[in-house]
């Protein structure tokens, strides 16, 4: 049988290393749907344009190809016109480019398809904004994982440390508020919490303790774990 989990949620939740435990526990892909909006913001980034201009943006659109590669070691991969820029998507920049992009409904039009065809061929646990409310509104669980503004803050720039990374705990409270504003108050597919998503606040949980939340959730609404790697099922 063919699954599909949906995580929702503000930056820095979590949402992609929950959903990268799940998917190895669970045997299924791991869809990062913010990666998909990052690689139109670099592209928007690269031609010059300003990421708030939606006419700009919209004119950009058929000229940018993205595709998306699953590499059995490290995972997906984002292709921009056949260059690998995985790695590139990943600044403070393109994370406020990738902000302002995604409020315009032609680059959410634009990326509908290839994030639902995804789903089609296989299993998946994706995560993004509007994944439980407009991109898989029939997934089997739908998830809404949250935690206070600067508990995030501080788990990013720890992993910015961890990367080498340099960045600022400021800097990243205030990109975060930044997105989280912008991303629940825009008209095009906002961030919020599908009417059927059970809420999951990571703020006071471990790694280990929030995993153990979102596999008590997906038990729930699936019966038995699928049988993937680790589910010892
Ligand atoms: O999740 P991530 O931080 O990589 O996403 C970057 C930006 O892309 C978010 O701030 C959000 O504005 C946008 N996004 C979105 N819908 C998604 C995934 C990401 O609007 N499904």
């Amino acid at each position: 049988m063919i699954f599909a989990i949906a995580i929702d949620g503000p930056s820095g939740a979590g949402k992609s290393s929950m959903a990268k435990a799940l998917s190895k526990i669970l045997g299924c892909i791991y869809v990062d749907t913010g990666a998909i909006y990052r690689t139109v913001a670099l592209a928007v980034r690269r031609a010059e344009a300003d990421p708030r201009d939606a006419e700009a943006v919209e004119r950009l659109l058929p000229k940018i190809d993205i595709s998306i590669e699953y590499n059995p070691q490290l995972g997906q991969r984002m292709m921009l016109c056949g260059e690998d820029v995985s790695a590139l998507i990943r600044t403070t920049e393109i994370s406020k480019y990738a902000s302002d992009v995604s409020a315009i409904p032609a680059v959410r039009a634009f990326l509908l398809e290839l994030q639902r065809g995804l789903a089609r061929k296989s299993s998946v646990i994706m995560d993004g904004r509007d994944i439980g409310t407009v991109v898989l509104p029939d997934a089997q669980v739908k998830i809404f994982l949250t935690a206070a503004p600067e508990e995030r803050a501080r788990r990013r720039q720890r992993e910015n440390e961890e990367k080498g990374i340099p960045s600022t705990y400021e800097d990243i409270l205030a990109n975060i508020i930044y997105r989280d504003k912008q991303d629940t108050e825009r008209a095009a597919a906002p961030l919020k919490p599908a009417e059927d998503a059970v809420r999951v606040d990571t703020t006071a949980l471990s790694f280990d303790e929030s995993v153990a939340a979102l596999l008590d959730v997906v038990r729930a609404k699936l019966g038995a774990l699928p049988a993937g790697e680790g589910s010892g099922e």
